[in-house]
């Protein structure tokens, strides 16, 4: 009977939501193999963590506080989950693969000399755990099996799906062991260049622009249709390398890599470098003009036709019906 925990990220007070789409699939695990899901929060807030925790089926969520949580620091948040999991003992420890996760991750896996496995988008257990992650760029996948008792896994947001059940999670603490430490780098300054703008790892909808497009000046189209569904407006390299649109928007193997629920691509080609960063999302709806354009193997929809009639006449449609 395994006992998974799940690590809870706050950035300004901020609950991530791949923290709850971990917590729904830790529960739909625990519901037929037994055992327990446990929340880790480190912060002052963790009533409303423990709220929200208890809605995606967790049972009981475990919390240090103290001033050093305000602002993500490795050495800190290591020695914390660490000691959490050496105190609790889970059998598995969650976390999100997002830009603070996947530094955590292995960090806490060393201390712990434990298996770490990152980037999962699938996740089992038949007397064992079986995590499956996506390799050669997202060619094909591989399902690997921890070795040591306990493994740290970092799971790519959307990967699960968000199912709310019953009832505010039960309180803990336990003790950090992160007071006195003294780390050797600490952030002095953070400066955020796109406020307000949807994350493009955590977006649910993606639309991307790619060459297609033609020109800087009609990125706003894109825009215009993420706006109209609430989405993240992404890009190909090569407009990116172009200087059309900075570099946080790129998808791909050398941009970002994205797993949301519906990925529209624009005027993209289908090169499989922007493949490796979005082949996992969970359904693709491709607009090209060429009908033998590679990204149409990729798509569940395709749109042969000239982004220019149609994304105007899309965005107008989607208004219409928001509205
Ligand atoms: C090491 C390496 C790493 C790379 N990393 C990345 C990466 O991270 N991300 C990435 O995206 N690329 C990456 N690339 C680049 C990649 O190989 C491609 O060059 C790039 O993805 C092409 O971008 P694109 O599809 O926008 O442009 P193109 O390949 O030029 O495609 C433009 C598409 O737009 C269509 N089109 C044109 N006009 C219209 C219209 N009016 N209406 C509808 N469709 C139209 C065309 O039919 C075409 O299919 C990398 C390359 C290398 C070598």
């Amino acid at each position: 009977m395994p006992n998974i925990a799940v690590f809870i990220e706050q950035r300004d007070g901020v609950l991530k939501k791949v923290a709850w789409q971990m917590m729904s699939e830790a529960r739909r695990i625990a519901d037929t193999a037994g055992g327990e899901v446990w929340g880790v929060f480190l912060g002052s807030d963790a009533s409303a963590a423990a709220t929200e925790a208890g809605k995606y089926g967790a049972d009981k969520v475990f919390s240090a506080a103290g001033e050093e949580f305000n602002q993500y620091n490795s050495e800190i948040y290591g020695t914390a989950l660490a000691a959490f999991c050496k105190s609790a003992g889970p059998d598995i420890l969650l976390i999100g693969s997002t830009a603070m996760g996947k530094d955590l991750g292995p960090k806490v896996a060393a201390k712990l000399e434990c298996a770490c496995i990152s980037d999962a988008v699938g996740l089992k257990y038949e007397g064992g755990w079986e995590v499956r992650r996506p390799i050669f760029a997202g060619k094909c996948f591989t399902d690997v099996s921890p070795k040591s008792a306990m493994a740290v896994v970092g799971i790519r947001p959307n990967a699960f799906i968000l199912e709310e059940k019953a009832g505010p999670a039960a309180g803990d603490s336990f003790d950090a062991g992160t007071s006195g430490i003294d780390p050797k780098a600490v952030v002095k300054n953070i400066e955020s260049g796109d406020g307000g703008k949807i994350e493009l790892t955590e977006a649910e909808i993606i639309v991307s622009g790619g060459r297609g497009i033609k020109g800087p000046e009609n990125f706003e189209l894109i825009e215009k249709l993420a706006d109209s569904l609430g989405a993240a407006a992404g890009a190909s390299r090569a407009i990116v390398d172009a200087g059309w649109v900075d570099y946080s928007n790129q998808v791909g193997q050398t941009g970002k890599t994205v797993g949301p629920n519906l990925y529209i691509a624009c005027g993209i080609s289908g090169a499989i470098q922007h493949l490796a960063g979005m082949s996992s999302s969970k359904c693709i709806v491709a607009i090209n003009k060429d009908a033998n354009a590679p990204i149409f193997k990729v798509a569940d929809y395709g749109i042969v036709a000239d982004l220019f009639d149609i994304i105007p006449a899309l965005t107008d449609e989607i208004g219409k019906i928001r509205s």
